[in-house]
């Protein structure tokens, strides 16, 4: 089954909401993992099932950097707050690392979200 991360920051946590409400059919047909908090809050906001990993400052973004180094992730939706430096930048930094390391699609903003979800139904 196609397995498909989401995280995203506090202040695009509402963008994110808002986009798996919009593609709430198509992430229906995939699992779902996330950070703790935007797990809970898409659990709360969504009817999507979720599998939560620790939430991003206490090492969540490295659970799921560790899924795309075993390749069992398809894609990760990532919704980074360009604005404001994150006390775990170096976790991020390496999921993003990892996600170029393993060629697995990684969308940072919503455009390219839309087109990595579309892409995967395919
Ligand atoms: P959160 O983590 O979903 O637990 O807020 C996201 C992150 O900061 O990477």
């Amino acid at each position: 089954m196609t397995r498909v991360a989401l995280i995203a920051h506090d202040e695009k946590k509402p963008d994110l909401i808002e986009f798996a409400r919009e593609n709430e059919d198509q992430l229906l047909e995939y699992e779902l993992i996330a950070t703790g908090t935007t797990g809970k809050r898409l659990m709360e906001e969504t009817d999507l099932e979720v599998e939560r990993k620790e939430s991003g400052p206490l090492g969540g973004d490295l659970m799921i950097g560790a899924e795309v180094a075993e390749n069992r992730l398809d894609g990760i939706v990532f919704l980074r707050d360009p604005l404001r430096a994150q006390p775990h930048e170096p976790d991020i930094s390496a999921l993003l690392r990892i996600c170029d390391v393993h060629d697995t699609a990684l969308a940072t903003n919503l455009a390219s979200a839309e087109f990595l979800i579309e892409g995967l139904a395919d």
